[in-house]
């Protein structure tokens, strides 16, 4: 199951994410897991889902879960939203459909107007 980018915001949000879930990883993990493969200690001050919420992966799950820096986090985010986009054109906006009907809504609310 995947999830869209507002459900995914809302496990973020949720209590179970902020209060227990991401703390408790962070307590148990202090550390940045890709700076540690590279024999570098950093303090790790993000949670990240090894398998995207987006691709389906299990929000709660701590075998799902790593701490990262900062750093890290941007730029497996960044690398996963590059590989989003290559796989699904149309969410780059690019869909002729999608585009038109957003042209449909836009004139549809510039007509209201008169
Ligand atoms: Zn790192």
């Amino acid at each position: 199951m995947s999830l869209s980018s507002s459900e995914v915001r809302k496990i973020r949000n949720s209590r179970t994410w902020r209060d227990r879930v991401r703390p408790e990883q962070l307590r148990l993990f202090p550390y940045c897991r890709i700076c540690d493969e590279k024999d570098k200690l950093t303090e790790a001050q993000e949670v990240d889902h090894i398998k995207p919420l987006e691709a389906g992966g299990d929000p709660f799950d701590p075998s799902n879960l790593q701490s990262l820096c900062k750093r890290c986090h941007v730029l497996k985010s960044a690398e996963e939203n590059r590989q989003r986009m290559a796989n699904m054109p149309d969410l780059a906006g690019r869909d002729p459909e999608v585009y038109s009907s957003a042209a449909r809504r836009h004139k549809s609310r510039y007509l209201k107007r008169f």
